[in-house]
């Protein structure tokens, strides 16, 4: 089927000024041309043609940190009592509901019993709908490592190969790696260093020579250090970068994708269960000192030129649900400092880099998958707009 959304104002994922008056032809699940509706080409003239002026059109955000097998709700002993059909089915709901806000695309770097291997399939054979989808299969952490409960654990280099292989041989796009403590983890210490350098380089080797990269959990700077030296290609999280390990960063050419919802909750915007109200209670401390920090670390990472993905570790501890995760993680990157365009430009270009997938999606362009958000209200004028949604389409179809 071919169309033209026509009349909107447009920002492409690339950064520039919008466009006004912009008309998108799609055929198929491609978009086909795009530019200013006075130039539309004779061909996408007989296409079905839609009027959307007075709204805004921009690529579907992607979510480069996502735990989509997990409810963001449950403490995760509960979630790992539950009957996999349970999870199964809550995953479908979920995957359902982060299209529908827009996020058209997912990196999911911690599963839980390949069930979101299935997710991927059945959504790719129209079975269910849900956002595209790049997957690590299970993390892989040392014995009693963070989130050891889900986690693939292995100790020293050659058990550290065997798992990644697992992890490919599984269906995995990339390789997650705990290289540091974390606070979803009850008794951790984020800034302890949880693999030697050996072992992440053993990981990376055999990763690379198949084609897929690494993803690094990581508080501590030490962390952040060790997988510098072991070829890391993507720091999470990243809370206590420094100087030093921020030109490592730069030297290696790595991404650092920052989670900030899962560190700041939204707590007013949907009512705590007392399993939540426990866990705030508890994380109280490490929140509020992680805000303050990643505040530095975000300052630093710009003035050294790194490049920034975003995620919203949606699943990944009871604090963080799956309810306009995206939108909020773009909220806090205006909140620290960046302007609405820098946020949307890294929630879509840039993440689909982080995707190694910007050959076919992250922005508005001819020959990408049309998967677009269009918005009720100027996500530019205001960043919360985001969740004015007027429609999903992913791949020329409306959700
Ligand atoms: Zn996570």
């Amino acid at each position: 089927m071919a169309f033209v959304l026509a009349g909107a104002t447009l920002i492409d994922g690339n950064g520039g000024a919008p466009l006004k008056d912009a008309a998108i032809y799609v055929s198929g699940e491609r978009i086909n041309w795009v530019g200013g509706t006075a130039d539309l080409p004779p061909a996408a003239q007989d296409a079905k043609q839609i009027d959307v002026s007075g709204k805004w059109l921009m690529p579907g955000i992607i979510d480069a940190h996502i735990h989509i097998c997990y409810n963001g709700s449950d403490s995760v002993f509960t979630l790992l009592e539950k009957h996999r059909d349970d999870l199964v089915l809550e995953a479908v709901d979920i995957c359902a509901r982060t299209l529908a806000q827009g996020v058209t695309a997912i990196r999911d770097v911690g599963g839980e019993q390949y069930i979101e291997m299935s997710l991927r399939s059945a959504i790719n054979r129209g079975f269910i709908r849900g956002p595209r989808m790049k997957l690590s299969g299970r993390v892989i952490s040392m014995t009693g490592g963070h989130a050891h409960f889900i986690a693939r654990e292995a100790d020293g280099p050659d058990e550290m190969r065997k798992a990644a292989r697992e992890q490919i041989k599984a269906g995995a796009d990339l390789v997650k790696l705990m290289a540091t403590g974390g606070s979803a983890t009850p008794g951790q210490d984020i800034h302890a260093s949880q693999l030697t350098v050996e072992e992440i380089a053993a990981v990376t080797e055999v990763a690379h020579m198949m084609g897929r990269h690494v993803a690094a959990h990581c508080h501590g700077t030490g962390g952040i250090r060790n997988c510098m030296l072991g070829g890391v290609d993507t720091i999470e999280h990243g809370t206590y970068l420094d100087e030093e390990t921020a030109d490592m960063m730069v030297a290696n050419g790595a991404q650092l994708v920052l989670t900030l919802g899962a560190g700041n909750p939204d707590l007013e915007s949907y009512p705590l269960s007392p399993v939540q109200q426990a866990d705030a209670e508890r994380r109280k401390p490490m929140i509020e000192q992680g805000v303050k920090q990643i505040r530095k670390t975000i300052a630093l990472a710009r003035a050294k030129g790194i490049f920034l993905g975003i995620g919203t570790d949606a699943g990944g501890n009871p604090l963080a649900p799956h309810q306009f995760a995206m939108a909020r993680e773009l909220e806090l990157l205006v909140e620290n400092d960046l302007t609405a365009m820098e946020a949307i430009t890294i929630g879509t270009r840039n993440n689909a880099k982080v995707l190694r997938w910007d050959d076919e999606i992250g922005t508005v362009e001819a020959g990408k998958y049309a998967d677009l958000l269009l918005l009720d209200a100027d996500p530019l004028l205001d960043i919360r707009n985001l969740r004015q949604i007027a429609a999903v389409y992913k791949g020329g179809q409306k959700v």
